[in-house]
Protein backbone atom coordinates (compact mmCIF):
# COMPACT_ATOMS: atom_id res chain seq x y z
CA UNK A 1 0.00 0.00 0.00
CA UNK A 2 2.63 2.40 0.53
CA UNK A 3 5.15 1.47 -2.02
CA UNK A 4 1.60 1.88 -4.49
CA UNK A 5 1.23 5.77 -2.53
CA UNK A 6 4.64 6.28 -3.17
CA UNK A 7 4.60 5.38 -6.96
CA UNK A 8 1.67 7.58 -7.30
CA UNK A 9 3.20 10.30 -6.09
CA UNK A 10 6.32 9.78 -8.19
CA UNK A 11 4.02 9.09 -11.14
CA UNK A 12 2.02 12.96 -10.33
CA UNK A 13 5.89 14.55 -10.10
CA UNK A 14 6.51 13.18 -12.65
CA UNK A 15 3.31 14.50 -14.57
CA UNK A 16 3.53 17.78 -13.25
CA UNK A 17 6.67 18.42 -14.47
CA UNK A 18 5.96 17.46 -17.77
CA UNK A 19 2.87 19.77 -17.58
CA UNK A 20 5.38 22.45 -16.15
CA UNK A 21 7.88 22.22 -18.96
CA UNK A 22 4.75 22.08 -21.63
CA UNK A 23 3.56 25.28 -20.49
CA UNK A 24 7.00 26.88 -20.13
CA UNK A 25 7.07 30.16 -22.18
CA UNK A 26 3.30 29.73 -23.14
CA UNK A 27 1.00 32.11 -21.90
CA UNK A 28 -1.31 30.51 -19.73
CA UNK A 29 -4.49 31.34 -18.12
CA UNK A 30 -6.13 35.37 -17.58
CA UNK A 31 -9.39 37.09 -16.74
CA UNK A 32 -10.36 37.44 -20.63
CA UNK A 33 -10.09 33.63 -21.13
CA UNK A 34 -12.07 32.94 -18.13
CA UNK A 35 -14.24 35.54 -19.44
CA UNK A 36 -14.61 33.51 -22.78
CA UNK A 37 -15.17 30.55 -21.49
CA UNK A 38 -17.65 31.34 -19.06
CA UNK A 39 -19.35 32.63 -22.16
CA UNK A 40 -18.72 29.47 -24.22
CA UNK A 41 -20.23 27.45 -21.01
CA UNK A 42 -23.46 29.73 -21.15
CA UNK A 43 -23.64 29.42 -24.53
CA UNK A 44 -23.37 25.47 -25.29
CA UNK A 45 -26.08 25.20 -22.17
CA UNK A 46 -28.63 27.43 -24.24
CA UNK A 47 -27.96 25.49 -27.25
CA UNK A 48 -29.48 22.55 -24.73
CA UNK A 49 -31.94 24.41 -23.63
CA UNK A 50 -33.14 25.38 -26.71
CA UNK A 51 -34.84 23.44 -29.42
CA UNK A 52 -34.63 25.41 -32.58
CA UNK A 53 -31.96 23.09 -34.81
CA UNK A 54 -30.86 26.37 -36.84
CA UNK A 55 -30.26 28.32 -33.53
CA UNK A 56 -28.69 25.26 -31.45
CA UNK A 57 -25.52 24.50 -34.32
CA UNK A 58 -25.38 28.29 -34.26
CA UNK A 59 -24.83 28.23 -30.52
CA UNK A 60 -22.89 25.46 -30.86
CA UNK A 61 -20.38 26.30 -33.25
CA UNK A 62 -19.81 29.70 -31.68
CA UNK A 63 -19.68 28.05 -28.29
CA UNK A 64 -16.89 25.76 -29.36
CA UNK A 65 -15.07 28.97 -31.58
CA UNK A 66 -14.76 30.62 -27.97
CA UNK A 67 -13.34 27.67 -26.49
CA UNK A 68 -10.55 27.39 -29.73
CA UNK A 69 -9.90 30.53 -29.04
CA UNK A 70 -9.47 30.05 -25.06
CA UNK A 71 -7.28 27.25 -25.82
CA UNK A 72 -5.46 28.99 -28.27
CA UNK A 73 -4.77 31.82 -25.83
CA UNK A 74 -3.68 29.55 -23.08
CA UNK A 75 -1.34 27.69 -25.24
CA UNK A 76 0.18 30.91 -26.95
CA UNK A 77 3.63 31.56 -26.90
CA UNK A 78 3.12 35.42 -28.21
CA UNK A 79 2.45 36.47 -24.47
CA UNK A 80 2.95 39.80 -25.49
CA UNK A 81 0.18 40.14 -27.49
CA UNK A 82 -2.08 37.97 -24.77
CA UNK A 83 -1.21 40.36 -22.74
CA UNK A 84 -2.51 43.50 -24.26
CA UNK A 85 -6.07 41.87 -25.63
CA UNK A 86 -6.40 41.43 -21.86
CA UNK A 87 -5.63 45.16 -20.94
CA UNK A 88 -7.69 45.88 -23.47
CA UNK A 89 -10.71 43.47 -22.08
CA UNK A 90 -9.97 44.71 -18.60
CA UNK A 91 -10.09 48.59 -19.93
CA UNK A 92 -13.61 47.87 -21.63
CA UNK A 93 -14.97 46.12 -18.54
CA UNK A 94 -13.71 49.19 -16.29
CA UNK A 95 -15.66 50.97 -19.14
CA UNK A 96 -18.54 49.42 -18.91
CA UNK A 97 -19.08 49.77 -14.97
CA UNK A 98 -18.01 53.00 -14.76
CA UNK A 99 -21.26 55.49 -14.79
CA UNK A 100 -20.12 58.34 -14.07
CA UNK A 101 -17.87 59.16 -17.27
CA UNK A 102 -17.46 58.66 -20.78
CA UNK A 103 -14.68 57.40 -22.85
CA UNK A 104 -13.61 58.49 -26.46
CA UNK A 105 -10.89 57.94 -28.58
CA UNK A 106 -8.97 60.86 -29.73
CA UNK A 107 -9.54 61.02 -33.97
CA UNK A 108 -6.17 61.95 -34.59
CA UNK A 109 -3.70 59.81 -32.27
CA UNK A 110 -6.07 57.52 -30.50
CA UNK A 111 -5.58 58.57 -27.34
CA UNK A 112 -8.10 57.48 -24.75
CA UNK A 113 -9.70 60.39 -23.71
CA UNK A 114 -12.16 60.43 -20.42
CA UNK A 115 -15.09 63.15 -19.73
CA UNK A 116 -17.78 63.35 -17.10
CA UNK A 117 -20.64 61.97 -18.30
CA UNK A 118 -24.10 64.76 -18.97
CA UNK A 119 -22.22 67.91 -19.59
CA UNK A 120 -23.88 68.32 -23.02
CA UNK A 121 -21.76 68.84 -26.06
CA UNK A 122 -18.64 69.94 -24.93
CA UNK A 123 -15.38 70.61 -27.03
CA UNK A 124 -12.29 67.99 -25.51
CA UNK A 125 -8.80 68.54 -26.00
CA UNK A 126 -6.69 65.42 -26.32
CA UNK A 127 -3.81 65.87 -23.89
CA UNK A 128 -1.27 64.18 -25.81
CA UNK A 129 -1.79 66.06 -29.28
CA UNK A 130 -3.64 68.82 -28.14
CA UNK A 131 -6.18 67.78 -30.98
CA UNK A 132 -9.94 69.51 -30.30
CA UNK A 133 -13.07 67.73 -31.51
CA UNK A 134 -16.67 67.85 -30.10
CA UNK A 135 -18.50 65.27 -28.46
CA UNK A 136 -21.82 64.84 -26.59
CA UNK A 137 -21.54 63.68 -23.55
ZN1 LIG B 1 -4.71 63.07 -29.76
Amino acid sequence: MNGFSYRLRQWGAKLGGALRRFMQGRYGTDKLNMFLLGLGLALSVLAMLLSFPALDLLLTVAAYTLMGIVIFRTLSRNTYKRYRENLRYLQLVQQLRDRQHRYYNCPRCRQQVRVPRGKGKIAISCPKCKEKFIRKT
